[in-house]
């Protein structure tokens, strides 16, 4: 029997198994290819599927050979791994990117009303099934800002379970990126702690069961705190800061006396050693063969 859509797609064989796994995926977020290489190199050693994240930003400021690269890179590596655009807020962004080798797509339409949001992301995911890719929007608002997304000023909105679950069955969208407290960018004094609450996420999770459920803004990582949110149920984790400091703090130390070749190879190793880390964290290391054979 010929496996039908979502099942053919890589980012949906990725995360099923996880939620067969209860373990978490690391979405790494690059901006070059340093980041890329990186992140594949990490999982490869680790054996462990994974997925690499690029920022509309980066679509626009490298164009489409550089998506093309970076799927072919993510679908010849030796574990599962699938290319995915994170926080895609333009409309005519999102149209762009469903002509371009993604596997998955996130439409942030928190920003729109409600009712906006649902048509659109609606249309959207009929749009994606013809291209073989899956959706992921966020509900709520993921206060705060990042690279390429704005910095909102605004009260942070939390995702209602009940509207959240009417979401997903309306819009027929694969993964769920729930605020609960989880905020882009620099925590206020109290961090993750203070503000994540883990009984809306649990609440969240039990009345849609078959939601996926993804975590942005989990800098600070907080270990204990983290666990608790892949037992809850959240099986893509978006990373972002953690991978870059690492990177970034290796240029700083050796820009001065370092040829470019030993600037790329060393920041990749260090990015590696934190990629690494982000995958034991999520305990997915090993676990390459979960995931259905891809075509
Ligand atoms: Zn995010």
């Amino acid at each position: 029997m010929v496996a039908e859509y979502p099942a053919t797609n890589r980012t949906f064989q990725i995360l099923q198994a996880a939620e067969r796994g209860k373990y978490a995926i690391p979405a790494f977020n690059c901006y070059n290819a340093d980041g890329i290489l990186g992140s594949i190199w990490a999982a490869e050693k680790m054996n462990a599927p994974a997925m690499i994240e690029i920022f509309p930003f980066s679509m626009h400021f490298h164009g489409p050979e550089f998506i093309k690269f970076a799927s072919e890179a993510c679908h010849n590596a030796k574990v599962p791994i699938s290319l995915h655009l994170d926080h895609c807020t333009e409309k005519e962004d999102v149209y762009k990117a469903l002509e371009l080798p993604f596997d998955s797509i996130m439409v942030d339409a928190s920003s729109q009303d409600p009712e906006e949001n649902f048509k659109f992301v609606s249309e959207i995911v009929q749009i994606a099934k013809t291209k073989n890719i899956t959706i992921e929007a966020e509900l709520g608002r993921i206060q705060g800002g990042e690279d390429g997304v704005p910095t909102v000023d605004m009260e942070a909105l939390y995702t209602e379970p009940e509207f959240a679950a009417e979401f997903i069955s309306r819009t027929g969208i694969h993964y769920l990126a729930p605020s609960f407290g989880n905020i882009h960018g620099p925590y206020p004094p109290g961090g993750p702690m203070k503000y994540w609450q883990l009984d809306r996420l649990a609440e969240i999770k039990r009345l849609s069961p078959e939601a996926i459920l993804v975590l942005h803004g989990a800098f600070p990582i907080i270990h204990d705190l983290f666990q608790k949110t892949v037992e809850l149920g959240v099986r893509k984790v978006n990373l972002n800061k953690n991978l870059h400091d690492k990177y970034l703090e290796f240029w700083k130390d050796h820009v001065s006396n370092t040829e470019m070749t030993g600037l790329q190879r060393g920041g990749i190793a260090a990015w590696m050693e934190e990629a690494i880390e982000s995958i034991k964290l999520c305990g997915c290391n090993g676990k390459a063969s979960d995931v259905n054979s891809i075509n």
